[in-house]
């Protein structure tokens, strides 16, 4: 099966890894990725790996099977307005009122809502999400990200992602650290702190590749699930 996938944001940093690995055709168990449609905010660049971009207002190359954003929240809003199928969303930084939007998509089509695509992240996610403490308020959370000074939102959705998982296992309210510096991919540690012992986990991004390749899978999860709903990574068997 040969899919075409829409790429939202396609001349972003984030935009242009997705479209180089779709241009070189993805595969992944037997299934193949080809890009479709490519859509930026400006005219100014007309192509991406050779690929000829459009605006959001011009008119669609080509129908796709599903879409990749990597934008921002208010051109997420815009895809949701035109789309008609499967969506993985990777834009961060959505308020209540965004989200709300979300689920509404999602009522009629597939969205993978992901502030953090890396699989790596996303097992410890899981890792954290299954851990059975017996005295989890003895630890102290302290949670730190560090990201590239480009990036609007803070903290960052994967740090939100985090804190909640913790949360919904009991643990005290983390204290925070956030740096936006330099042009670092993306770095979180976890530690937890107790009278004798100290856990630290470090989940930091070597290649921005890693998010793309992590939105192509999520794709693949949405094209062969085929049904309706909000799905997050851990709903991904990865
Ligand atoms: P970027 O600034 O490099 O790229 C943003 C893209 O969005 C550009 O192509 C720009 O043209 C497009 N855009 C902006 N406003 C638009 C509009 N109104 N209409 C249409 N297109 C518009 O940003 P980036 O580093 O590629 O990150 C994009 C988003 O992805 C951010 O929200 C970031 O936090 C998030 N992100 C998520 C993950 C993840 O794993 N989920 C990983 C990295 C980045």
């Amino acid at each position: 099966m040969i899919y075409k996938v829409g790429v939202w944001g396609a001349t972003g940093r984030m935009g242009q890894e997705v479209a180089s690995l779709l241009h070189s055709g993805f595969t992944h168990r037997g299934a193949l990725m080809e890009l479709g449609d490519v859509v930026a905010s400006s005219k100014k660049i007309r192509s991406v790996d050779g690929v000829p971009t459009r605006t959001p207002e011009e008119p669609v190359f080509q129908d796709v099977h599903v879409w990749i954003d990597f934008s921002r929240p208010e051109a997420t809003l815009k895809l949701l307005d035109h789309a008609r199928c499967p969506i993985v969303i990777g834009t961060t930084g959505f308020n209540e009122a965004e989200l709300k939007r979300i689920k509404e998509y999602a009522s009629d089509h597939a969205v993978l809502l992901a502030p953090n695509m890396s699989p790596g992240l996303n097992w410890i996610l899981k890792m954290l999400s299954s851990v059975s403490l017996s005295a989890k308020e003895s630890f102290d959370v302290v949670l730190s990200e560090t990201h590239h000074k480009h990036k609007k939102d803070s903290p960052s959705g994967t740090l939100k992602a985090i804190k909640s998982v913790l949360g919904e296992r009991d643990f005290n309210e983390p204290q925070v650290n956030v740096a936006r510096a330099g042009e670092e991919k993306g770095t979180h540690q976890i530690q937890l702190f107790s009278e004798c012992e100290e856990i630290t986990i470090t989940h930091r991004v070597l290649d921005r590749k890693v998010f793309a390749q992590g939105a192509l899978l999520g794709a693949m999860y949405l094209l062969k699930k085929n049904q309706p709903g909000l799905y997050s990574y851990l709903d991904i068997d990865i």
